[in-house]
């Protein structure tokens, strides 16, 4: 599908410590019907890109998704990174109880660097491993009410939850931008088929174009 077909763009970035699954997981959105966790994969650039299109509400949306890629493991992300981000999701993973701790930093982090009218999702990966647990419902309850955050889990493995990651942020999303705000990286189709970037004046964490 071309980007002249699509009503909507939309920046959407991966954060979290390394090992979450935050890749597995863009593969298994990217590839619902594979086996998304197996694959060994480099990136010399400290990015992996993809991009996946969907329809949401009638509305056909491309989602560039930016997934960090080594440099996490020091959150030594760069801010070019968050600029323009209309979707930040952020990950942990069930089996593994420091990378519950780092969200506090990563929240910051997002809501530090990323536009203000992003919006944030914790993802807690690997819910297969439910025998390994080591986050607990009551964790996950806890800092999401700490900070106003949603929160699902999900597995990239079996597939589990992760249809709802796109779904509910591009709801929050499309809400506000419905009800006439402003969201930085959500790009909107005009009936010239041109692209207009809605956010462009609205703060500096948006490139100005
Ligand atoms: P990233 O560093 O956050 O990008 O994490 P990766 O996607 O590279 O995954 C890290 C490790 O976790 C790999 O060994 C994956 O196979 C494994 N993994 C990722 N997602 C899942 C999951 O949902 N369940 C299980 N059991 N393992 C997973
Ligand atoms: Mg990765």
């Amino acid at each position: 599908m071309s980007i002249q077909t699509c009503d909507y763009t939309v920046k959407v970035i991966f954060i979290g410590d390394t090992n979450t699954g935050k890749t597995s997981v863009l593969h298994k959105i990217q590839n619902p019907g594979q086996n998304a966790i197996s694959v060994e994969r480099t990136s010399t650039i400290g990015v992996e890109f993809g991009a996946f299109v969907k329809k949401f509400d009638n509305k056909i949306i491309k989602y560039n998704i930016w997934d960090t890629a080594g440099q996490e493991k020091f959150r030594s992300i760069t801010t070019s990174f968050y600029k323009n981000a209309a979707i930040a999701i952020i990950f942990c993973d069930l089996s593994n109880y420091s990378t519950y701790r780092s969200l506090h930093g990563w929240i910051h982090d997002a809501r530090q660097h990323a536009p203000e009218t992003v919006s944030i999702l914790l993802v807690a990966n690997k819910s297969d491993l439910d025998n390994n647990r080591k986050i607990f419902t009551q964790d996950l309850q806890h800092i999401s009410n700490q900070y106003g955050i949603e929160y699902i889990e999900v597995s990239a493995k079996s597939g589990v939850g992760i249809n709802n990651i796109l779904n509910i942020t591009t709801a929050n999303i499309l809400q506000k931008h419905n009800s006439g705000k402003k969201v930085c990286g959500l790009s909107v189709k005009t009936e010239h088929m041109v692209e207009i970037k809605t956010g462009s004046k609205l703060c500096d964490k948006c490139t100005i174009m």
